[in-house]
């Protein structure tokens, strides 16, 4: 495994599409990210066809090495670790929408303006063919190619007509059970064997705002690593795995208390973890 954090200023989220639209050749106007070169030549190297890109909503750097590497949390995602390779991410925005309008498309929250999810149809209405609102998804559809994205319901309904397959789930106070939902949304997705799935994992974020425990938010990493081994082991074989966070943890909340004292002595989140591998 290659832990590629020496420059934490080298890759960003914005490279991830540009990075995509390289490795299954899909042509895209070139956005504000750059192809991550390691990251192509591992597909090359591991001749993979297919990516599944699984968005967990909170995975700053340091929370990733904690939970992967210093108590054992994630079993299933380090085991992509080991596959492939870490990459320290520069974070781009502080709140989910706009840093995932930025991982699909390339773009800066000050190119794109998606700010909120009703965003894109008011950039949409301005411009229905600026690239910049433009997903890595949409590319692809766009390009013949099979795509699919499983998020909540209300971000599904912008990729109306513009994605082969579009799998909503609605919000729900019992985001376990909404994130079980969402895994089980990717698996059947993953029968129509899609040139790229992207799947956005919530409960770590909801924990780490509304729970009182260093031991809950524990608990949220673990199911989480439980979905993603669901999605690795649905997945064929030949499939390069993108596992990133869209922005790091927020700190200050009642948790940090309990929080573990590795964790929070020499790590303050800045940047997010990108995990690449394959199964
Ligand atoms: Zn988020």
């Amino acid at each position: 495994m290659k832990n590629l954090k020496l420059n934490p200023d080298l890759y960003s989220l914005v490279d991830i599409a540009p990075t995509i639209s390289e490795m299954l050749d899909i042509p895209m106007v070139l956005p504000d990210g750059k192809v991550i070169p390691e990251v192509n030549e591992y597909k090359i190297t591991h001749n993979c066809k297919k990516v599944v890109l699984i968005i967990v909503d909170s995975l700053g750097y340091s929370l990733y090495r904690y939970f992967s590497e210093s108590d054992g949390t994630f079993r299933n995602i380090r085991q992509i670790a080991e596959s492939g390779m870490v990459l320290q991410c520069r974070s781009i925005a502080d709140h989910t929408t706009p840093a995932i309008a930025s991982i699909f498309t390339g773009y800066l929250p000050t190119q794109h303006h998606i700010y909120a999810t009703d965003d894109i149809y008011v950039e949409r209405a301005k411009d229905s063919k600026n690239p910049k609102i433009k997903t890595i998804l949409e590319w692809a559809h766009d390009a013949g190619r099979r795509s699919a994205v499983v998020i909540e319901s209300h971000g599904a309904d912008t990729f109306s007509d513009r994605v082969n397959n579009i799998y909503g789930v609605p919000d729900s106070q019992d985001i376990i059970e909404y994130d079980i939902k969402i895994t089980d949304a990717a698996v059947e997705a993953l029968k129509s064997k899609p040139d790229v799935l992207a799947v956005h994992l919530r409960a770590i974020d909801r924990y780490a705002h509304r729970s009182q425990t260093w031991d809950e938010l524990k608990y949220a990493a673990g199911t989480v690593d439980t979905n993603v081994g669901r999605i690795v082991e649905t997945a064929e074989k030949g499939t390069l795995f993108m596992i990133c966070g869209d922005h790091p943890i927020h700190a200050g909340e009642k948790w940090m208390r309990s929080a573990s004292k590795a964790w929070v002595g020499k790590h303050q989140d800045r940047s997010v973890a990108l995990v690449v591998g394959a199964c």
